[in-house]
Formats: structure tokens, sequence, C-alpha cells
């Protein structure tokens, strides 16, 4: 089937006690067993198990063209659950990354008797280095947060598998809806289903597909139900909702982001736009081949003057909002290295645009005036 299709219909079906067309929100946190003592339903305690967790996992394994997903309370529980199948052993990172997956890295998992190394995964040379002494995990962002960097994920799996590590690819900022990390050699794929799964700035969440049964899918389910943070029914709920309009979405949103670094690309206020989808990105070539459909809804751009400058900016957009995040249907705008805090690696004249549904013809325009006043 079709992603659109299985975006509306996969994990889904009528209640069979009221034919609702959508689901109910099971509410309930323990299920009765039967007589014999037994599970007649599989449930029988809440953080374990819930219908609508259940339907929202099964909705995105379908949409990563994965065996299972593992849904959490957040992308950061999620990512967190990764690391920990590298507990004791050594973990490769992109060196671009979300801010909070390089601070578990550094400060979390160094508890867990984990070595970390980061490295640019743009550079396959560095990586086969880095995976030397006996690396376990090797840890994909692509399109990178915030610097827009595009690895190619089947070349980083071929590395990652000679060295019998695993490779974990954070979708993120692609959705499935334009890269498949599953189908290009990924063993694991992550979302923060805060961002564009979600799509309306309204539900935190996070998740986890795996490609193939075994192991790490059951070490997996471990951590989700003995670890506890899992996300609510509601929250489960939500996110299956989202899920029907994320095809139609994430290409509207792709085609606005085109738009937009076109525009500030040509703009003499800006000194550098990053968008995998303009010829001039050092990753366009790969994108093309890697991604369909679109280069994502995030761009960065740098203006001359310094972090003083890109604030200034930011404080004259009427527009889109000032705030963290992605994926929603409203465009926000941000001054990332303050965000991220000292330890912040993101040029101090960024700044990251996340962008929404509105027209883009008004998302230019409004950039257009905060730009040139
Ligand atoms: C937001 C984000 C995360 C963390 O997810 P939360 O839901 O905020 O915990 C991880 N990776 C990327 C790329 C993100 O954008």
């Amino acid at each position: 089937m079709k992603l659109e299709t299985l975006a509306i219909h996969a994990g889904r079906s009528p209640d069979p006690t009221t034919g609702a067309v959508r689901e109910p929100i099971h509410l309930s946190t323990t299920f009765e067993r039967g007589p014999d003592g037994g599970y007649p339903t599989g449930y029988f305690y809440s953080r374990s198990g819930n219908p609508n967790r259940t339907a929202l996992e099964q909705a995105v394994a379908a949409l990563e063209g994965g065996t299972e997903a593992v849904a959490f309370a957040s992308g950061s529980a999620a990512t967190l659950a990764v690391f920990s199948l590298a507990a004791g052993g050594r973990i490769v990172c992109s060196s671009d990354c979300y801010h909070g997956t390089a601070k578990q890295l550094r400060e979390l998992l160094p508890r867990w008797g984990a070595s970390v190394e980061f490295v640019d995964t743009t550079d396959l040379a560095a990586v086969k280095q880095a995976l030397e002494p006996g690396a376990a995990l090797l840890w994909v962002e692509t399109p990178s947060n915030p610097l827009l960097r595009v690895s190619d994920v089947a070349a980083l799996a071929g590395l990652a598998h000679a060295r019998g590590a695993l490779l974990g690819c954070d979708n993120t900022f692609a959705s499935p809806v334009l890269q498949q990390p599953l189908a290009l050699g990924a063993d694991l794929v992550m979302h923060s289903t805060t961002k564009f799964l979600g799509g309306h700035s309204d539900v935190l969440g996070g998740v986890v597909v795996v490609r193939e049964p075994g192991e790490t899918l059951g070490r997996l389910r471990e951590f989700q139900g003995t670890g506890g943070g899992v996300p609510s029914p509601f929250d489960c709920w939500l996110l299956l909702r989202s899920l029907a309009t994320l095809p139609l979405r994430v290409r509207a949103q792709s085609a606005g982001a085109l738009t937009i670094a076109r525009f500030l690309e040509k703009h003499p206020a800006v000194e550098r736009v990053h968008y995998p989808g303009l010829e001039s990105h050092a990753g366009h070539a790969l994108a093309a081949r890697q991604m369909r459909d679109g280069f994502g809804a995030v761009v960065s751009l740098q203006v001359p003057g310094g972090a003083a400058e890109a604030m200034a900016i930011a404080a004259r957009v009427r527009l889109f909002r000032r705030a963290t995040s992605l994926g929603g249907v409203e465009s926000l705008i941000e001054h990332r290295a303050s965000m991220e805090g000292p330890a912040s690696r993101t040029p101090a004249n960024l700044l990251r645009i996340a962008v929404g549904l509105e027209h883009p013809d008004d998302l230019v325009a409004d950039l257009d005036q905060a730009l040139g006043a």
C-alpha cells in the first residue's frame, strides 16, 4: 500500500463494541484477567501495553517500513532507549545533531560506561576510523540539526555493519514521507513525534522503529515497559490523528521551505543559507538521491553582524513565532545558539526557521520586512 493510504488506515479499525470509526481513548490503566489467570486481550497494565499505543506503533512501523515501533513519552526518551543498547560500549554520533542528543551522550551515557565520539558523518573516512575501536552503535542525523548536513545512510550502514555496529538514524527532520532509512540499510529509526508526526505543536512524544525482529527489539520493549517512559493514551490518540495528514503536511511544508530558502539565498542581508534543496548545498546531490518529494521544512540562515543582528531580525518578524521546535503548522524562527546554551557549537549568527503551512508568499514577505528594516 502507498504511504498516503497507510497514513490513514494503518493501525486503525472501527471499535468492535460501538462501531465508532475513530478509536476510543483507553484511559483505563488496568485490564481484567481471565478466570484462568490469563490475559485474554493481551493487555494487563497500561505501562506495559495500551490499545492506543499499539495503534500508534503499528501505524508508525508501517510508515517507516519496519517490523515494529516502540513508542516513548518524548523523542529524548526514545534516543535514551536506543543508547541504552550500547551501555558499556562505544557510540559514534554525528557531530551536528540535536543538542539534547549530544547532551545525553556527553553527560548520561558515560555513567553507563559508554565511550562516545562525535564525528562529521558526511566524511565517510572519518566515520570508518571512529568505528574502528569496536563501536556498538553509529547514530546519524540527516538532514542534521541545525546545519542541515546530509549524510549517506546506505554508505554508513555498510561501514557500521562491517564493524558489527548497529546504525540508528534520527529521521525527525525528514519524516518517513521524505526519507526511509530502514530501506537504505539502517537498523533503527527514531522520531521525535513532537515534530512533524504530531505536526500541531500540541503533543510530546518519541518512537523507535526496528527493521527486524530479534534481540534489539526485545531490549527496546524491555526499556519501554520496565523503564516506564511511555506516552499517555491521549498523546497516542492525538499522534494517530495527526499521522493521517502527515504526507500532505510534509510535502506542502517542504515546498514552502524551498521557496523561502531560494528567497533567502538571493537576499543581500543574508550571509549563508543551509538547505539541502538548494543546488548550492554540499549535500544536494546526495539528498536528491536519498530523499524524495522534498528536502524538509527546516532552513537555517546566517546573517552578517553576529548574534545581535540575528536577534534583531528575529525580533522584527510578525507572522513567524519566536519559539523553538519544528514540524508544526505554524512557522517558527529561533536564535539557535542561545537556546542550546553554553555548550552550543552553533554559529552565533544563525537563525533556524521551521516552515509551517501558511502561504509561502506571506512568510517570504514577513522575512523580507524583518531582514530589510
Ligand atoms: C526535538 C528533537 C529531538 C528530541 O525530541 P523531544 O521530543 O523534544 O524529546 C531529537 N532529535 C531531533 C532531531 C529533534 O528535533
